[in-house]
């Protein structure tokens, strides 16, 4: 529902293909998107949205726009066509994170576990930051915690400096 709501600002229409039932934004957003003379849902039957993307119509080569795709309703199997000029999806987050497994803690939702406000991971030495960590904003601006992570490393380093050679520890 924040995606359409965002995409309003672009678009003359907006129509939001949604493969439930039931919607799972929070009723505020959802109030929002209804409320929005822009949105329009696929509904498969009686109010209910459970519909797909079944195909996308080949772009055009001339002008490089999206001709349309075919809507799908998911129960009944039923195909029609709708007329767009984009496609937008937002299906959820999955971080990309597979690199870590079994080395970082991950949380339950396979995102890097820090010790936060801090950026240190599980092992001494690794700090982590950006959207592998956050669950909530996702935004460059909260990406660039990255500094802090450089901050936290550049402590861990002078830490270690007092006993180690710092020449010796890899960049
Ligand atoms: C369509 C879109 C629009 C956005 N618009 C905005 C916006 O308007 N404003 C805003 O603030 N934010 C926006 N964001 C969010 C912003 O781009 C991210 O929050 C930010 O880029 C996250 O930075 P990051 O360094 O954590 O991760 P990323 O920028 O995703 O960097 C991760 C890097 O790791 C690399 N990588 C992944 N797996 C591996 C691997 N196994 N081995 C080696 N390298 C790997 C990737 O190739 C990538 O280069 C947008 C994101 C998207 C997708």
């Amino acid at each position: 529902m924040e995606e359409a709501t965002f995409l309003t600002r672009f678009a003359r229409s907006v129509t939001v293909v949604h493969r439930r039932s039931t919607l799972r934004a929070s009723q505020a957003m959802q109030n929002r998107a209804f409320a929005d003379d822009k949105i329009a849902f696929a509904f498969a039957f009686a109010f209910a949205f459970d519909s797909e993307i079944a195909e996308i119509a080949e772009i055009k080569e001339a002008d490089g726009k999206l001709a349309g795709v075919v809507l799908r309703e998911v129960f009944t199997g039923t195909t029609r066509d709708l007329d767009v000029t984009g496609l937008f999806i937002a299906i959820g987050h999955d971080p990309r994170t597979e690199l870590f497994t079994g080395q970082l803690d991950l949380d339950e939702q396979g995102y890097l576990a820090v010790d936060a406000p801090s950026t240190r991971t599980n092992i001494p030495g690794v700090f982590a930051a950006g959207d592998a960590v956050d669950h909530t904003y996702r935004q460059a601006i909260t990406a660039a915690s990255g500094c802090q992570a450089a901050l936290d490393a550049e402590r861990h380093l002078a830490a270690l400096g007092d006993e180690h050679d710092l020449a010796a520890v890899p960049a």
